[in-house]
């Protein structure tokens, strides 16, 4: 782990640009609405692939097109990131197994992913919930303690 103090929106840029031309092939619109973040502490590369395993899985369920919408606000002593999609949400008898290690509907899936990223949240003494249902598509909501000083 690499922990320092880190500026989360700029993470998230840099994330977004990473991903840009995956979403420009599948006509996927993402955009990004950043709150005022000050610096806090925590590990860039990871924070990077946590929300990576998230925006892949939009993506993967948005093959002909739609929306990500990520969003930052910083609430008191924590940071609340949410990545929201237009895909086709995750059935009800699905929603606790997706952070299951090796759960997946893919047929080429690991079902690693969300395993990963919810590993991540919790080495940041976080906590990662998500909301799905066909009409709205799919919430991931992201809370980090805005942690200053090293532990
Ligand atoms: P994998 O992507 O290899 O299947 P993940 O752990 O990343 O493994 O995801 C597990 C499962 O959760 C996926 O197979 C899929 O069924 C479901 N899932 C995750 N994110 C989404 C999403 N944004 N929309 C629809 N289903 C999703
Ligand atoms: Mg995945």
């Amino acid at each position: 782990a690499n922990f320092r103090m880190s500026d989360l929106n700029g993470v998230i840029n840099d994330t977004v640009l990473l991903i840009q031309r995956q979403c420009n092939r599948q006509k996927v619109h993402i955009s990004f609405e950043a709150g005022e973040i000050p610096s806090f502490w925590f590990d860039p590369e990871k924070i990077k692939q946590a929300l990576l395993n998230i925006i892949k899985n939009a993506l993967e369920a948005m093959p002909h097109g739609g929306e990500i919408l990520i969003r930052t606000v910083a609430e008191g002593t924590h940071v609340t990131l949410v990545v929201s999609d237009t895909g086709p949400g995750i059935s009800h008898e699905d929603l606790p197994l997706i952070f299951e290690p090796f759960f997946t509907r893919k047929g080429a899936g690991t079902g690693l992913g969300l395993s990963i990223t919810q590993r991540i949240v919790e080495e940041h003494n976080g906590r990662i919930r998500v909301e799905s249902s066909a009409a709205a598509g799919t919430i991931f909501t992201l809370e980090l303690p805005m942690t200053i000083v090293p532990k």
